[in-house]
């Protein structure tokens, strides 16, 4: 197997020589495991934002869908795609015994309906249940309030957006590029865009949400959200699924969001999506009949070989993936 280690400590953006790879050899498989093959890897802004808590010398961590080859283990089939929180590596040996401290570590891929089964690590995976379960159960959107999503053109806040229009709510997207701006709003059908980039962002997000903010979906944290904040309306409610905007700094920035949760009695609420392992499938299940109804789409942004993903999740952190940042190892 090749396998992505990590070399030396990330300082700020991440470097090319921070990342090293190395080969491992397999032992045989023991009854009860299984030999799965890599097929699609996932480039996740956590790699970054967990990277203090990551030893020197120990394997990058990330899912990937994967391809039984060789199995001991009934549960785990020969021919079947399966989702593993394996890291960065194209073989992997496994004895399919959930990690106690991730439920969601390894399982067949339910049935997609002939979608591709790279779809299992974006829309009908952990980003896609991170948008289901963190926009529905701590925003609860209604009909007809304005929801503001911050990384509105990447694999979460795509997703997000979409289902708050199916709740028929005003959806605000805020994202990096005009570019990426058209693409909510010509293809996802969002009500609107903000830049964060451009110089005049608060007054362009004053004048894009005319009936102020009900609902923000934060996935950057820092400045762009702290804006976000003081134009909500009284009773507002927050779900801060994650701080993107710090990830690569060195020292991450206090910001200043006290002020108006106070005054307008906003209830923000953090979340990781695994607080709803019980109903994984639930959110899969769901996503998968919006995708096959054509309620919602989903973009990916492939790069092609096992050796170019570094390149792969700097660009994802630089914003250059629309939708999900994946990797695919074999050229087709
Ligand atoms: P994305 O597909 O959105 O990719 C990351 C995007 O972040 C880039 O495309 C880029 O888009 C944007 N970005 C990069 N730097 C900055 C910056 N300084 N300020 C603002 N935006 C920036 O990733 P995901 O959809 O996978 O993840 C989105 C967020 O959700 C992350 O914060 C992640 O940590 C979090 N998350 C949380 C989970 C949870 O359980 N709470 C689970 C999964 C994800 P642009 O061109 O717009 O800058």
């Amino acid at each position: 197997a090749k396998v992505y280690i990590y070399a030396n400590a990330f300082d700020g953006f991440p470097k090319a020589g921070d990342l090293e790879i190395v080969e491992e050899e397999l032992k045989p498989i023991k009854d009860g495991e299984f030999l799965a093959e890599a097929e699609f890897l996932s480039v996740d802004p956590y790699m970054r934002g967990y990277a203090p808590a990551f030893k020197i010398g120990t394997p990058i961590i990330g899912g990937q869908i994967a391809l039984i080859q060789e199995s001991k283990n009934p549960n785990f089939p020969v021919g079947k795609y399966i989702f593993g929180q394996f890291g960065w590596r194209t073989h992997t040996v496994s004895n399919g015994l959930p990690n106690p401290k991730d439920a969601m570590s390894q399982y067949v891929l339910p049935d997609f309906k002939g979608l591709s089964p790279s779809l299992g690590l974006g829309v009908l995976g952990m980003p896609g249940n991170t948008a289901y379960f963190g926009l529905l159960e701590i925003c609860h959107p209604k009909q007809g309030e304005t929801v503001v999503i911050s990384g509105a053109a990447g694999a979460v806040g795509s997703h997000v957006g979409q289902i708050a229009k199916l709740k028929g709510c005003k959806v605000i997207g805020i994202a990096g590029s005009d570019d990426k701006g058209k693409m909510l709003i010509d293809d996802l059908k969002f009500d609107g865009f903000v830049n964060y980039k451009d110089k005049d962002f608060r007054k362009v997000l004053r004048q894009t949400t005319p009936n102020g903010i009900d609902c923000y979906f934060d996935n950057v944290g820092g400045e762009i959200s702290s804006t976000v904040i003081s134009q909500m309306n009284l009773f507002g409610r927050i779900s801060v699924c994650g701080a993107i905007s710090a990830y690569n700094e060195k020292n991450p920035k206090a910001s200043v969001i006290q002020g108006p949760l106070t005054m307008k009695q906003l209830k923000m609420e953090g979340f990781i999506v695994t607080r709803w392992y019980d109903r994984w499938m639930e959110g899969i299940n769901q996503n998968l009949d919006w995708v096959k109804e054509g309620k919602i789409k989903y973009r990916e942004t492939v790069t092609v070989g096992f050796e170019n993903m570094f390149q792969a999740f700097t660009d994802m952190l630089k914003g250059v993936n629309y939708g999900k940042a994946i990797v695919r190892v074999k050229s087709i």
